[in-house]
């Protein structure tokens, strides 16, 4: 069975940035984002999403809520096991064997 878990916040133009709201807020509500500023929605429809950066603290706090690894986790995570990878490959450089020779 598929199960689809509802994400908890949706992307919403803020001060500037793009902060994450509660999914379910609608026109006219005032809501907190992720990362605690308070935001008053539009009556006459939500905003489009330009170009605007992204809110680390609303990205973070939505992954954590989520359970997924927060971009900095990865970044650190993509570098050890780079470094394991490198480590690994150094050590299993043992001179060869060659069948017949020695
Ligand atoms: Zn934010």
């Amino acid at each position: 069975m598929l199960v689809v878990e509802r994400e908890p916040y949706r992307w919403f133009p803020h001060a500037g940035g793009r902060h994450a709201i509660p999914i379910d807020a609608g026109p006219g509500d005032t809501v907190l984002t992720a990362c605690g500023e308070k935001a008053v929605l539009p009556r006459d429809g939500m905003p489009r999403l330009e170009h605007e950066p992204e809110c680390a603290e609303c990205d973070t706090r939505w992954r954590r809520q989520r359970g997924l690894p927060t971009r900095e986790e990865l970044l650190s995570g993509a570098i050890r096991r780079t470094c394991r990878a490198a480590g690994t490959a150094a050590l299993s450089r043992r001179p060869v064997r060659t069948a017949g020779v020695g």
